[in-house]
Parts: C-alpha cells; sequence; structure tokens
C-alpha cells in the first residue's frame, strides 16, 4: 500500500489528490486557487466533507505548506512521512519523454528547455515540482507528461508542410495534449470491448479545451491538437484550426498585433465567438432550447468539427470498435453527442439508443443499439487517477 498525491500546478492554481495505491481510492482531493492575488481559495475535501479557507495565498510554496497542514491539522494522515511519492502533471515533455519518467535535476534541466513550447504550463509545473521539493525533501517525485502519449504518432501525422528545417531547428510539429485522459479512456476502452487482441479506438475528450485521438491497439496514432493546444476541433473559447492567412488579414482590419489575433484565437472564438452567449455548452444548450439562432448555429458547427475528425481517424484507422466520449461536456452533453452521431450515422452504421444517451448515469457505459457497427461509449475520464499509477509503476511502490 501506498499514499501517492497527484498533482496539476497551473499559473495560478494547484489541484491534488490522495491516493491509496493500489486500491486506487482517493483519500483527499482539493484545489488551491487564486495563488497570487489578495484573495486566495484553498477547498479540500474528505469523508463526504468540504471544507473552505478564503486567504492571501502568495505564491506556490504558501499554497503547498497550507495543502500539507491540512493533511496533518485535518486527521488526514498522521505525519506527513505516509506520503510516499508525488506524481506531477506536466504539459510538454518535447520529443525527449513518450513515457513518464522519475524527476531528477537533468530531467528537469530537459523540461525546461519546452517552456518555451508551452509557456502558460510548464513553468507553472515546474514552479509546483520546487515547491513541494522543498517542504518534502526526501520524497520523490514523477512527471507525467500530456505529450507522452501522442509521441507514438509517426512523421506523416506529426510533421506540419512546412520547411523540413522548422522542424530540425525550431521543433515545430504536432505534439497533441490531454495525452494522459486520451491513455486512461482508451484503456477503459479496451477492457470494455473484452480486451480483444486488436483495437481501434476514437476518443473525442470534449471538456473546456477539447481533442480527439485515434488510438489502434492502445497506441496513439493520431490526435487533433497540434504544435499547441490551439489546433484541431471548435472548443469553448478557441478556435481550433483556422485558414493561417486569417491572421495576416485581420491584423490589417483591426489594426492589431499577432499576439493579439491568437488572444482572440485563444479566448474569444469557439462556442463563446460563435454563439456570442457563453462559452459554456449548458448555457448553449439552453439558448438552443429556446429557439436562439447563433446558439443552433454553434452546436450545428461543433458537432460537425468533431464528426469530421471522426471520419477522417476511421479512415486512418481502417474501421472503429468503439467511439468514447468522455470531458465535461462529452459526458454530459446528450443532443451535442447525437448531433456528432447524426452527421456520421449512415456512413459508419452507427445506431444511438436515443434513450441511453439521455440517461444520467454515472460511469463507463455504451450508449449504442446492439446491432450498431461501432459501440459508442462514454467513459468518464480520470487523469489524476494515471498521474497516480505511473508514479507507483516507475518508482515500483
Ligand atoms: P476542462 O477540464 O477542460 O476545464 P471540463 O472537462 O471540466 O473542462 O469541461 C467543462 C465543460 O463541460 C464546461 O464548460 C461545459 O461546457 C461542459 N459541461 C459540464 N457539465 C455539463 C452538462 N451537464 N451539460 C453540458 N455540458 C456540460
Amino acid at each position: 500500500m501506498a499514499k501517492v498525491l497527484a498533482v496539476n500546478a497551473g499559473s495560478s492554481s494547484l489541484k491534488f489528490q490522495l491516493f491509496d495505491m493500489p486500491s486506487e481510492e482517493v483519500i483527499t482531493s482539493g484545489l488551491v486557487e487564486k495563488i497570487g492575488l489578495d484573495e486566495g481559495i484553498f477547498t479540500i475535501k474528505y469523508n463526504d466533507q468540504k471544507k473552505v479557507l478564503n486567504q492571501e495565498i502568495k505564491d506556490h510554496q504558501v499554497a503547498v505548506e497550507l495543502l500539507l497542514n491540512a493533511l496533518v491539522n485535518e486527521g488526514i494522515v498522521e505525519s506527513l512521512e505516509e506520503i510516499d511519492a508525488i506524481g506531477h502533471r506536466m504539459v510538454h515533455g518535447g520529443e525527449a519523454y513518450s513515457e513518464s519518467v522519475i524527476v531528477s535535476e537533468e530531467v528537469v534541466e530537459t523540461v525546461t528547455q519546452f517552456n518555451e513550447l508551452a509557456p502558460l504550463h510548464n513553468p507553472a509545473n515546474l514552479i509546483g515540482l520546487r515547491a513541494f521539493q522543498k517542504a518534502l525533501p526526501n520524497v520523490q517525485n514523477v512527471f507525467v507528461f500530456d505529450t507522452a502519449f501522442h509521441q507514438t504518432m509517426k512523421e506523416e501525422n506529426y510533421l506540419y508542410a512546412l520547411p523540413y528545417e522548422y522542424y530540425t531547428d525550431y521543433k515545430v510539429r504536432k505534439y497533441g495534449f490531454h495525452g494522459q485522459s486520451h491513455q486512461y479512456v482508451s484503456i477503459e476502452a479496451i477492457k470494455m470491448l473484452g480486451n480483444p487482441d486488436t483495437s481501434k479506438v476514437i476518443v473525442c475528450h470534449l471538456g473546456n479545451g477539447a481533442s480527439i485521438s485515434a488510438v489502434k491497439d492502445g497506441k496513439c496514432v493520431d490526435t487533433s491538437m497540434g504544435f499547441t493546444p490551439l489546433e484541431g476541433i471548435m472548443m469553448g473559447t478557441r478556435s481550433g484550426e483556422v485558414d493561417p492567412s486569417i491572421m495576416p488579414y485581420l491584423m490589417k482590419k483591426l489594426d492589431c498585433s499577432a499576439d493579439d489575433i491568437l488572444d482572440i484565437y485563444n479566448k474569444k472564438s469557439g462556442m463563446l465567438g460563435v454563439s456570442g452567449i457563453s462559452s459554456d455548452a449548458r448555457d448553449i444548450e439552453a439558448a438552443y432550447n429556446q429557439g436562439d439562432k447563433r446558439a443552433i448555429l454553434t452546436s450545428k458547427l461543433y458537432a460537425r468539427r468533431v464528426s469530421k475528425y471522426i471520419s477522417q481517424y476511421y479512415g486512418e484507422l481502417g474501421g472503429c470498435d468503439a467511439l468514447v466520449f468522455t470531458a465535461g461536456l462529452g459526458e454530459n452533453s446528450a443532443y451535442l453527442r447525437k448531433m456528432i452521431i447524426d452527421d456520421i450515422k449512415e456512413a459508419f452504421d452507427i445506431v444511438l439508443d436515443e434513450d441511453l444517451n439521455k440517461k444520467r448515469e454515472s460511469g463507463n457505459r455504451v450508449i449504442s443499439k446492439e446491432e450498431s457497427k461501432i459501440k459508442v461509449m462514454i467513459i468518464p475520464t480520470n487523469e489524476e487517477v494515471m498521474i497516480a499509477r505511473d508514479t507507483v509503476r516507475l518508482l515500483k511502490l
């Protein structure tokens, strides 16, 4: 038995879950928000209780100390020595890591080289590591990369049709993200298929950020996010792919910089931009139900963008055994799942069970009918458990 802390440190937040392994039971979980601002928020859940503390949380070191003190003061652990290891989400591992890795100073040096490829995430993930190393110097740390699962893609899928030197000199290529989720969900889907020798799975991770991947025999063949998490399908506030020439055109029209346009692509586009209502699928659904034209258009566009990728990946995989929906929208939005399937059901002989699709249930489940050529599934994602599993595996706990 081992206690493993799974940590996801962002620029102003720190999410955590303490697992009992190998049972994978969550002992406690929580979130530190608004780090560095006047009004920090610390939330911790355990034993069906939730405690919230509002106070200034100066930096990540303070956030980590707050969390560790709470573990002892609330009696969740008797002493911090009970924590056997810490697994950290690290967004970018470049081409150096196709697997999770035990942290050493050499690993930190390598990962730091990828900061410029994920400037919003990697430096924050590293700050989280440093804060834990300071507070718990004798505990080993593991990095679990968002990009690692996608490192099995072949050149023809990860290269852009740009001068080849930009790949060799500047590392410009498709990396893909949400790796822990795509891996976890595809493992679960293969189990649900009865662990066949070969399998073809398409995973639709539809959250605020969203990506789709094609997984053959448990290995990633292709994925929709690219050099950055902006490429691919339309998301809550992100555009997904657009013709690159739109950027200079809009720069002239709006008299603004490339960074300004990128900011529009990242924060003002997607569901929010098209609908003019909200980035949240629940708000779009409410407006759709009231017949709002822009909400209807947003839903259709979203569904089409997703269904185009599914069609493409069906071709790349040479078929599909399971089409899986996961993450906030994928797990919860019945009407968008139906719209996506409606787009492709004729081509691929998919028969959705509309009652099962609408039914609010938890856990892994199949929502297609027996006669459907492709099994459609909902599998709630669990990125944290992948972090804990890899940490246990690498450290042989
Ligand atoms: P992320 O981890 O990328 O921030 P999540 O996976 O939590 O995102 O997904 C968040 C999104 O999921 C929300 O913005 C919302 O659009 C969608 N969502 C959550 N719950 C529901 C629901 N009950 N119905 C429809 N959409 C939902």
